[in-house]
C-alpha cells in the first residue's frame, strides 16, 4: 500500500500569512512532501487522492497555554483536594480526545503533573490527542502564584508532599534554590520551564500586579533551561513582573495582562512571544459564578479584565508577536477543552486582529511558543502533516473555526483522524 496523500484544490492558507491560495498538498507518510499552487505538484498514481474543491485546507492549530488538569469545575480548591488523582487522568484523557477532534493537532501545558507523563501515551498511540509540549512542575517562590496558598503548605510542592493532585508547583527562594528547581523539572521531563514571575487571579492573597522572584532568580532559571535546550515560559501579569521576565531572558510572556510600552519593545527586541490567553479571563467574566470560581477570583478578575484588552491592544499595536492559549483547565460547562478556538475569536472581536492574522497566532506563532516550530505550525515541505480541512470561509468569519461540524477533515502526522 502506498502511503502517499494528494490533498487538492483546496483553497490554502498555509500559516505563514500568505494570501490563501488554490493548490495541492503532497503528504508522504507522516510529513508534507509538497506544496504548490494548482497544476504545480505532480500527483503519483498510486496516491490516494482527497478532491477539496471549494474546502480550506489550514495547519493543525495549536493551543500554546493550557492545564491538563481534569478539574471540571471552577472550585479549584475542591477539584485539587477531593478528586482522586486516577479521575483527573481518566477525564483528561477524554479533554485530549475532544481537543484533537476540535482540530487541535499540537498542545503547550504550562505547569502541571499530567501532561509530561501522559504525553508518551499519546506519543505511542495508546490514546487519542494531539501532541503535548508540557512544562511538569511550575516554578513558584514561596507565597507565589504557584504556591496554591489556598492550600495547606504541605499540599504544594510533589518534592514534599505525599498528596498528589494535577497542579503543585515547585516552591523555590534564592538563586540556589531556582536552580535546583529548574533542574528538577528538567528531571522530571519538562519540555520548557514554567515559572511564576508574578501574582495572579485565581491566587487568593496575591493580586497581578505583585512582582515574585528577582530578575536574579529568573536569570538563573532561563540559564538552567537554555543548558538544556530548551526555554522559559513565564506567567506575568504585573508590568514589573513581565519587565523582569523579558529583561532575564524568558521567552514566552503569559497573559500580558499590565503589558507596558517599555514592555512591549523590550519584547520586540527580544523576539518573546505573548499569549494573552484572553479566553480563561472572558469564561471567569461569563460563567465565574456558576461555575464556583471563589470570590477572590472574580473580584479581581473583574478589577483586570478592561486593563488587560486594552494592554492586549497595544502590544498587537506595537506588533509584538502574539500566540493562542486559553489557560482552559479543563470543565464541564467553561474552561472546556475542545472550545479552544475561542481564542482566536477573541483575538479578532476584541483586540482587533484580522481572521489571518489570528490563524497565524493558533499556528506559526503558537507552534514557536511550544518550541515546536521546526515540525509544525505551517504547511511547508518537511514538517509534519498536521492539518486541518474547513468547510466554511475562516477569513470571512473566524467563529467557523470554533464550530466542530465545520472541521470535516483532521490529519495528525499524516494520520486521518476525523473523516
Ligand atoms: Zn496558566
Amino acid at each position: 500500500m502506498s502511503n502517499l496523500i494528494a490533498l487538492t484544490n483546496a483553497k490554502i492558507l498555509d500559516g505563514t500569512g500568505e494570501k490563501p491560495f488554490d493548490g495541492t498538498v503532497l503528504i508522504q507518510g507522516k510529513s508534507i512532501q509538497e506544496v504548490g499552487p494548482k497544476g504545480s505538484v505532480n500527483i503519483p498514481k498510486d496516491a490516494e487522492v482527497f478532491d477539496l474543491s471549494g474546502k480550506y485546507l489550514l495547519p493543525g492549530l495549536i493551543d500554546a497555554h493550557l492545564h491538563l488538569t481534569g478539574f471540571r469545575s471552577g472550585d479549584t480548591v475542591k477539584e485539587s483536594l477531593l478528586v482522586p488523582y486516577e479521575v483527573l487522568v481518566a477525564r483528561v484523557v477524554k479533554d485530549l480526545e475532544a481537543l484533537l477532534k476540535a482540530g487541535f493537532t499540537t498542545i503547550g501545558d504550562a505547569g502541571g503533573a499530567i501532561a509530561v507523563g501522559i504525553k508518551k501515551a499519546v506519543e505511542e498511540g495508546t490514546i487519542l490527542g494531539p501532541r503535548i509540549s508540557a512544562a511538569g512542575y511550575t516554578l513558584s517562590q514561596t507565597f507565589g502564584h504557584g504556591d496554591e496558598h489556598y492550600l495547606p503548605i504541605d499540599y504544594v510542592d510533589p518534592r514534599e508532599s505525599k498528596f498528589k493532585t494535577s497542579l503543585g508547583s515547585l516552591i523555590c527562594d534564592g538563586v540556589e534554590e531556582c536552580q535546583k528547581a529548574a533542574r528538577y523539572a528538567l528531571r522530571c521531563g519538562a519540555d520548557f520551564i514554567k515559572v511564576s514571575a508574578t501574582g495572579g487571579v485565581l491566587s487568593e492573597r496575591d493580586r497581578p500586579e505583585y512582582t515574585q522572584f528577582t530578575i536574579e532568580e529568573l536569570r538563573a532559571i532561563v540559564q538552567e533551561a537554555q543548558h538544556a535546550k530548551r526555554f522559559v515560559h513565564a506567567h506575568a501579569q504585573g508590568t514589573e513582573g513581565i519587565k523582569n521576565a523579558l529583561l532575564a531572558g524568558v521567552k514566552v510572556i503569559a497573559h500580558a495582562i499590565f503589558i507596558d510600552e517599555e514592555c512591549c519593545r523590550l519584547a520586540k527586541e527580544k523576539d518573546a512571544i505573548v499569549v494573552p490567553t484572553l479566553s480563561i479571563v472572558e469564561h471567569i467574566m461569563v460563567y465565574g459564578q456558576a461555575i464556583g470560581i471563589p470570590e477572590w477570583g472574580l473580584k479581581k478578575c473583574e478589577q483586570v479584565y478592561e486593563a488587560h484588552v486594552e494592554n492586549i491592544k497595544l502590544a498587537y499595536k506595537h506588533g509584538v508577536k502574539l500566540a493562542t492559549g486559553t489557560d482552559f483547565l479543563g470543565g464541564a460547562k467553561a474552561f472546556k477543552h475542545g472550545d479552544n478556538a475561542l481564542e482566536m475569536i477573541l483575538l479578532v472581536e476584541k483586540v482587533g486582529m484580522t481572521p489571518i492574522e489570528a490563524i497565524v497566532a493558533a499556528t506559526k506563532n503558537a507552534a514557536e511558543a511550544v518550541g515546536l516550530s521546526n515540525i509544525t505550525g505551517t504547511i511547508e515541505p518537511g514538517k509534519l502533516a498536521d492539518l486541518i480541512v474547513v468547510k466554511e470561509d475562516p477569513l470571512e468569519n473566524i467563529r467557523v473555526l470554533a464550530d466542530k461540524n465545520n472541521i470535516m477533515m483532521i490529519f495528525k502526522e499524516g494520520v486521518l483522524i476525523k473523516d
